[in-house]
Parts: C-alpha cells; sequence; structure tokens
C-alpha cells in the first residue's frame, strides 16, 4: 500500500466530501428495507431535516434515491405541471442551466433572467419581470451557486415572490445545512438538497421540503415513475417504506452524518466552521498571489474559484497531481467566462487542513518553479 493511502484523504471539492470515520462506520450493518428498524430510521430522518429548516407544521420531507440532480429533477418535474404552471428561472451557473434543461425535457414551460457567474441576480428585476409577466407561477433560484461559489440573495428573492403571489423553488444543494434555510422565516413551496454536501454524509440520496399543500396539489403532473415525488411521498406516509430500493446503507449513514450535525451546533456551528474555513482559504491564496473570481461578498463559504494564472509555468494538471499525491484533491474550474479551478471548504475539513493544504500547495508551486508573478491570470 502507497503511503498516502493511509493517510487521510481531504477532498476539496464541491461533494462528495470527506466525512467521518464515524459516518463510514456505520455502514458496516446491513438493514432490510422493509424492516421495523429501517422504517424507523426513515421517519427520524425525515423529521430531522424538516427540524434543520423549521418547517415541521408546513411541509413533508420526501427522500429519493439518487443524487442530487435526481432530487432536482423530481422536485421540478412532480410540482410544475405541463398545462398549469410556468416558471422563471434565475440563472447564473451551471445548476441552473441544467434546471433549465430538465425544464426543456419535461416540457415544463419557462422563461430565464440571466446573469453573468459573478452577479447575483437582482431582486428589483424579479419583482419587474414578475410584474409584467403574469402567467409566471414559479421562481426556481440556486442558493449557492456551486459552479463559481456565489451566494444568491435568497431572502430578497423570497420576499419577491411572495409579495407578486407567486412560488418559490430553491435548489439549496451545496448550502443546506451550513447557511440558514429558515421556512417559518422565508416562503418556499420547496427546499431541495442532498446527504453528501453541508450535511456530510455519504453519497446516494436527495430530498425535498415540499410544502403539504402543494404536495397535495401534485398528483399526476409527473412525467416519470420513479422521479414522481407525490407517489414518493403518498407511499412513504402510507406505509413507512420506500417505493423501490431504499440506497440503506446511505440512508443509515445520513442519520449519523445529521446527529454529528446537531452536535456541531446545527446550522449556526457548521456554518461557522465553514466560514473560518473559507476566509484562512481566500487569505492564504491571496498571499501565495492567487486571484479569486468573486469578490469576497458575494462569496459563500462552500467553494472558492481561482482565476487561472496566465503564465504556462503554471500548470493546474501538474499541480492537481502533485497535491493529489499528498492526499489533497482539488476540483476542476466550472465558470465559463474564464479559465479557473477551484478549492472547496465543506466536508470534515477544519483550518489545521487547509493550512496543510496551503503548505503543500506552497511547494507544489516550488516544484513547478512558480513565482507568485507567475500567478497573475
Ligand atoms: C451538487 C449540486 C447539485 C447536484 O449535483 P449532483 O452531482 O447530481 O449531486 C445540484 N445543484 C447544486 C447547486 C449543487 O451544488
Amino acid at each position: 500500500m502507497a503511503a498516502n493511502e493511509t493517510q487521510k484523504q481531504i477532498l476539496l471539492t464541491p461533494g462528495p466530501l470527506t466525512t467521518l470515520p464515524s459516518v463510514k462506520e456505520t455502514m458496516l450493518r446491513d438493514w432490510g428495507s422493509r424492516d421495523q428498524a429501517f422504517i424507523e430510521l426513515t421517519a427520524r430522518i425525515r423529521e430531522k431535516l424538516l427540524a434543520i429548516a423549521d418547517a415541521t407544521e408546513s411541509h413533508s420531507c420526501v427522500l429519493v434515491q439518487g443524487s442530487g440532480t435526481f432530487a432536482v429533477e423530481a422536485t421540478l418535474t412532480t410540482l410544475l405541471s405541463r398545462e398549469d404552471h410556468h416558471a422563471l428561472l434565475l440563472i447564473n451557473g451551471a445548476y441552473g442551466r441544467r434546471i433549465q434543461r430538465i425544464c426543456e425535457i419535461a416540457g415544463i414551460e419557462f422563461d430565464t433572467y440571466e446573469t453573468p457567474e459573478n452577479s447575483p441576480p437582482d431582486a428589483n428585476h424579479v419583482a419587474e419581470l414578475l410584474r409584467t409577466d403574469p402567467k409566471t407561477t414559479h421562481v426556481v433560484l440556486v442558493h449557492c451557486e456551486t459552479t463559481s461559489g456565489i451566494l444568491n440573495p435568497l431572502e430578497e428573492i423570497a420576499t419577491v415572490a411572495a409579495n407578486a403571489g407567486k412560488k418559490l423553488i430553491v435548489d439549496a444543494m451545496s448550502s443546506f445545512g451550513a447557511l440558514p434555510v429558515n421556512l417559518s422565516e422565508i416562503d418556499a413551496e420547496a427546499i431541495i438538497a442532498s446527504a453528501n454536501k453541508c450535511l456530510e454524509g455519504v453519497p446516494g440520496l436527495g430530498f425535498a421540503l415540499i410544502e403539504n399543500t402543494a404536495l397535495q396539489k401534485s398528483k399526476g403532473n409527473a412525467s416519470t415513475l420513479s422521479l414522481d415525488l407525490h407517489d414518493q411521498w403518498e407511499y412513504m406516509e402510507r406505509t413507512g417504506q420506500w417505493r423501490f430500493t431504499p440506497p440503506t446503507h446511505v440512508v443509515a449513514a445520513f442519520e449519523r452524518a445529521i446527529n454529528e450535525h446537531e452536535k456541531e451546533g446545527g446550522v449556526a456551528g457548521r456554518g461557522r466552521r465553514y466560514s473560518e474555513n473559507c476566509s484562512r482559504l481566500l487569505s492564504g491564496l491571496k498571499a501565495l498571489g492567487f486571484e479569486t473570481f468573486l469578490s469576497d461578498n458575494l462569496q459563500a463559504p462552500i467553494i472558492v474559484t481561482v482565476r487561472m494564472p496566465a503564465s504556462d509555468i503554471f500548470n493546474f494538471d501538474k499541480l492537481y497531481a502533485l497535491m493529489n499525491d499528498q492526499g489533497i484533491v482539488l476540483y476542476p474550474g466550472a465558470v465559463t467566462e474564464e479559465k479557473s479551478f477551484r478549492v472547496g471548504c465543506i466536508g470534515q475539513v477544519d483550518v489545521k487542513d487547509i493550512d496543510r493544504m496551503l503548505n503543500v500547495l506552497e511547494s507544489a508551486l516550488d516544484t513547478m518553479g512558480v513565482a507568485p508573478e507567475n500567478l497573475a491570470p
């Protein structure tokens, strides 16, 4: 076994993320999916997820097998009927564009309001669009657009949508659990997230917190069987079971991860650690000579986009390999406006890990013969 296989692997990515040993150990037990113990486990998770968003009375939690995108597609195609609904999609990155693609394929009617990848949608403009286009029934927002790491203004958009009498659906995949999403304070028909981001579970399931009244009205909207969240919800309410094979080990690990989240102080505690990681990362990168894509006031404490140095002496593939050898995994860029790479600050990592990453980064730059002046974009 190579030395680095025994070392802690640090995933500085948008997910899957570094998880706790206790979360991974929970997966050593096999569960019968129709067993009473697993039914109770499923029920507890649904309750805990609602509690995190203060939505116990107003919303129901619907779990769905698959990656986060499955949950997004399931929620949109369950809540938006092709006949009765029209969505306004707020887009400033790849996840917003993915939502557009989902709507196109499903035949859901929509308009888009697209802003550059480094600027959030303007709530006043959204208000204006809603005023002049009465056919819109739903606004769809990505809370933290993981493409760049930008924080979009959830509260402002929620207020504008509510004032216009429109429903709001939020892809909170990369923020839920670390940034406040409080459904007793903001009006949202649905909030979508997954196990393997800020809640630090392992990948394999997503979930949506959906207003009870909306779920009740959504029967028959779905265009697929397996992503029909009305059916999944109705079956789970009636039997306590999942309709089709659940990712049993992932579900068990998820409960453990949620308990660890609670122990850390819930959303506030987790958000604090990620913010500390992010500030350390930003100051360390800048001290080395890197520039970041976003201005600091738009940066969510989730993932940082670094502008690619223009000099040929800097080679990202080489840097990736050198850091990977030391157990540190970086992530390629995704913004379309310029070349970049990304460094995450979420998962089971703390400022000591960030410091280690910065040290490894500094020696990798040294190995490559890169001087601070070679780091200008
Ligand atoms: C990660 C993520 C998703 C889901 O991606 P999957 O690869 O399907 O898990 C959706 N939206 C956002 C904003 C994300 O960060």
